[in-house]
């Protein structure tokens, strides 16, 4: 009767921890809106013709499918990043009380918000670029067609290792939900733009905020793009760290060699088979041998999808 009971309170932890994340739901709703905005303006560009190419409209319906089938994982996100905020505040680390930002203007105070949380993430990105985890984001830029929807071409274990993160380093911080809500909601927003398959580089303003064109060469397929413009908002951070790379319009193919293009299901089981690979190859030092000597196969194909293990990945 007991295991009935925990499990009920469980249920309830996890529907008042949904009902209480606004965070999560009022940037679905922010990119539901504008999705639908896209697609009425992108309708209009073409006089109403559903003529898009097949690839588009099945790399839109991948992307709609990571954006549903992950609504499924959003408890275990929820809860999983629930229990490190809950022994991260065990720790008693010091942080800023929220009171230290009642007296900040809320036009300064999302702003900084946000630049903050591009900071956390621009490491967060930079790492998710990198050895094992490179097999989980190498689901967001196998989209071979970018598209406003490519944002939610996302394996359900990165937004779980990026809430993590994001407690580790922004939580000392103690920003109000309400601020954070909008910056997140902005964010989205802005994130969809910059996947948007257009040439704008915001001109003079190119190293104030993300352009579409930056974005591009960050899912180039070219090697010397690989692991560029990590910055999801300002690029002033690729700027001052080196990962700047804007060399004109971009016109090089999307996607990772190696992996499944829009097949959702050998998507979501591609981190795993990649894992999997990786440790049989370290158990086997023929293989490990003939990698080291080799150096020239590191832009093959096989390389870029199981051996992300130089410093810098595919983008
Ligand atoms: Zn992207
Ligand atoms: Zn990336």
């Amino acid at each position: 009767m007991d295991i009935f009971v925990s499990i009920a309170n469980s249920i309830a932890d996890i529907a008042i921890i949904l009902v209480n994340n606004r965070l999560a739901s009022d940037s679905f709703l922010a990119a539901t809106s504008f999705a639908s905005i896209v697609l009425i303006i992108s309708l209009h560009i073409r006089g109403y013709k559903l003529d898009w190419p097949k690839r588009l409209i099945k790399s839109v319906g991948a992307n709609i499918a990571f954006l549903w089938g992950n609504l499924l994982f959003a408890p275990a996100v929820f809860v999983s990043a629930d229990y490190v905020r809950h022994a991260y505040d065990a720790i008693n680390l010091p942080h800023v009380d929220v009171n230290f930002w009642s007296s900040v203007p809320a036009w300064i105070l999302v702003p900084f918000a946000v630049f903050c949380f591009d900071f956390a993430n621009y490491w967060n990105h930079r790492l998710m670029h990198r050895s094992w985890l490179w097999p989980i984001h190498a689901i967001h830029h196998s989209d071979p067609e970018l598209n406003a929807m490519t944002t939610y071409r996302v394996h359900f274990l990165e937004p779980l290792v990026m809430s993590i993160s994001y407690i580790l380093l922004l939580s000392w911080l103690g920003f109000p939900t309400d601020v954070m809500g909008v910056g997140a909601i902005f964010v989205t927003l802005h994130n969809m733009y910059v996947h948007i398959n257009v040439d704008w580089n915001h001109g003079p303003f190119k190293y104030v905020i993300a352009s579409p064109r930056m974005h591009q060469w960050h899912h180039a397929d070219l090697p010397k793009a690989y692991g560029k413009n990590l910055a999801n908002v300002f690029p002033i951070f690729d700027v001052a760290f080196g990962t700047y790379y804007v060399p004109g319009p971009c016109k090089e193919a999307f996607g990772v060699q190696g992996a499944p293009e829009n097949d959702v299901v050998k998507l979501t089981l591609f981190p795993f088979a990649e894992w999997g690979r990786m440790v049989w190859r370290s158990v086997r030092p023929s293989q490990n041998a003939i990698l080291v000597s080799e150096p020239d196969q590191l832009d093959t194909k096989k390389h870029r999808a199981v051996e992300p293990d130089a410093s810098v990945a595919n983008s």
